[in-house]
């Protein structure tokens, strides 16, 4: 491509809503344009990476014995009622109208729509299993998008859906989808791993998140440095504590003491002189089965995640001010166990503390020399906080977690018979009799990791995009146009790169060097080629790596081969 027949506009100035370095830089770089509110376009030079990392997931997809289709964005309201996603997915799904008055929405995802090719064209066993996979538009009324790419509302998906006889098939398709991932996102040249996921009901380590590791990411990974346990924050389970606080040994009975206004963890340590973990925080949650508590030690965090889990609770999160003063009869941040008459789940590492601190469920008052086990009626003890940098591994029990931060990118997750039951999806089986197929699903953000990988390459120039994912793999810079003898041979490199079969772009504007080279740097291009003086003096023409400080010097000759050899890496 000729810089001049394109529409780059590169920028200096990032939109005031970016936040982050992906979403400056693709605007800047003149990759995406914003329309609206989590709607993107992409532009020329955007598309050919959206388009890279989908050819690379189509040929794994493909090698993994996976069937493309594509099924309709617009979906009717049908399908969804008989899954009962209708009612239960909310605001982001959003419902319209047709002309006669028909419901239907924008697909979020297509469980629903494949479940139901599904089950008009497959009867037998004979036929399973069978991988279907699709790249589309998806639309999510996100509550809040932002971050460019990465949290859109439209936003293009590779979504997978596989169809089993049993669980033992369906088990067999998700290795090898963990297995078509990992290569995906190595073919792309990004560092990610591969951490464990809740699954909810599911059960088992059938779900697994595939993390672009970046400073920037929203994600927190907690992985052994021992064994090879990785797991996001909702799922990484805790050990037993290794440095249960310092109690008061003798046996007080509990008292009641005056806290004015003394309402969080580090008000409340401070104010009675003692440690945030002998404080037992009491958070309560709002479910379907009514409200709950949780209790944790004060310098933790409680997850929702496990909250549902132990308390086998759905619709489960954190309640309100009113609700909190109702259960508790006073204003938050006075909540404690003592006295509360609701189910009450404690965390392991409160088991058997004494000396420990809670509010009194009084406004301004805390109560003092808790014995956990004498003093509170805990229902079930079990996992309830989340894991930390320096937690002993629960997996192997010797190594220590490390806390690092990534992007989801990639989502794998074994479904069972949740849509195939709900829509009455059946095979017949060995038998004969009719069953239900078991079901899983894959999905991949295409955008999201054209971000992730701007998050995790790049410098104070630019994009640095790896060989694989870029928009161009060459450009080429004649130092100054005018000059007859520089632009003939940036013409003639430009040809005989392109006629190698590597893609390139001719930087052929009449402006000056510098502007140039900058925003060749803002748009990443892995290899640079510069004609200028040294050609004309010595016949040698300077490539850089984009990701190298230095640049060579290469003879003309030599130039096409270097180039071959130095994209390979
Ligand atoms: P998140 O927790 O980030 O909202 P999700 O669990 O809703 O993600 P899935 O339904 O598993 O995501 O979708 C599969 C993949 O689609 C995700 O791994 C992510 O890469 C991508 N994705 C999901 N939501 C968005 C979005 N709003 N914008 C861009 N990509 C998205
Ligand atoms: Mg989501």
């Amino acid at each position: 491509m000729r810089y001049s027949r394109t529409i780059i506009n590169t920028r200096k100035e990032a939109p005031s809503d970016a936040e982050t370095v992906s979403h400056k830089l693709l605007v800047r770089s003149g990759m995406i344009q914003k329309v609206a509110q989590g709607i993107y376009s992409f532009q020329p030079l955007g598309i050919r990476v959206i388009k890279k990392i989908e050819g690379i997931i189509r040929e794994e997809m493909d090698t993994a014995g996976a069937l493309e289709v594509l099924l309709p964005f617009v979906l009717p309201a049908d399908l969804w009622i008989e899954s009962g996603r209708w009612e239960q997915y909310g605001k982001e799904l959003l419902r319209l109208q047709d002309r006669h008055g028909r419901w239907f929405c924008l697909g979020p995802t297509h469980e629903e729509a494949i479940t139901d090719l599904v089950r008009r064209e497959v009867r037998s066993y004979k036929q399973l299993p069978l991988n279907f996979y699709q790249i589309q538009v998806k639309f999510r009324d996100e509550i809040r998008p932002r971050f460019g790419l990465m949290r859109c509302r439209e936003f293009i998906m590779k979504d997978g859906y596989s169809f089993h006889e049993d669980e033992a098939s369906a088990e067999e398709t998700y290795r090898s989808m963990h297995e078509a991932y990992t290569r995906i996102f190595e073919r792309c040249g990004l560092k990610f791993r591969a951490v464990e996921a809740d699954t909810g009901t599911i059960g088992g380590s059938f779900s697994h998140e595939f993390m672009v590791l970046a400073d920037t990411g929203e994600e927190v990974i907690l992985s052994c440095n021992s064994c090879g346990y990785a797991a996001n924050l909702e799922k990484a389970e805790t050990g037993i504590s290794e440095n249960p606080p310092s109690v008061d040994e003798c046996s007080h009975s509990v008292e009641k003491i005056h806290t004015p206004g003394k309402k969080s963890v580090e008000e409340v340590s401070s104010f009675l002189k003692v440690k945030p973990s002998n404080l037992i925080k009491t958070i309560i949650f709002n479910s379907e089965g009514g409200p709950f508590a949780v209790l944790v030690r004060g310098d933790r965090e409680v997850n929702t995640t496990k909250a549902a889990r132990l308390s086998g609770l759905t619709n489960v999160e954190l309640s309100d001010d009113a609700t909190i003063e109702k259960v508790t009869g006073a204003h938050t941040g006075f909540a404690g166990p003592i006295g509360l008459k609701i189910k009450k789940f404690a965390d392991n590492e409160l088991k058997g503390l004494t000396g420990m601190v809670a509010g009194a469920n009084e406004k301004d008052y805390h109560i003092v020399n808790i014995d956990v086990s004498r003093d509170i009626s805990v229902d079930i003890f079990g996992d309830l906080r989340n894991a930390v940098e320096g937690d002993i591994c629960h997996r192997c029990g010797s190594g220590r977690l490390r806390a690092t931060k990534g992007i989801e990118v990639g989502h794998i997750f074994k479904l069972g018979a949740k849509y195939s039951s709900a829509m009455k999806a059946f095979f017949l089986d060995r038998a004969g009799r009719e069953r239900e197929f078991v079901m899983g699903c894959y999905g991949i953000g295409v955008g999201r990791t054209m971000a992730a990988a701007v998050e995790q390459r790049h410098d104070e120039k630019g994009i640095i995009w790896p060989v694989a994912i870029a928009p161009y793999t060459v450009v080429i810079i004649p130092v100054n146009w005018r000059d007859d003898a520089q632009r003939l041979m940036a013409e003639k490199l430009y040809v005989n790169v392109v006629q190698t079969g590597i893609d390139a772009i001719l930087d052929d504007r009449d402006i000056s060097p510098g502007v140039k080279f900058m925003d060749a740097d803002l748009m990443g291009f892995p290899l640079r080629i510069v004609v200028g003086q040294k050609y004309i003096k010595e016949n040698r023409i300077e490539i850089k790596r984009r990701d190298q400080k230095e640049s060579e010097l290469v003879e003309i000759t030599e130039v096409i081969q270097k180039i071959k050899n130095t994209i390979k890496i």
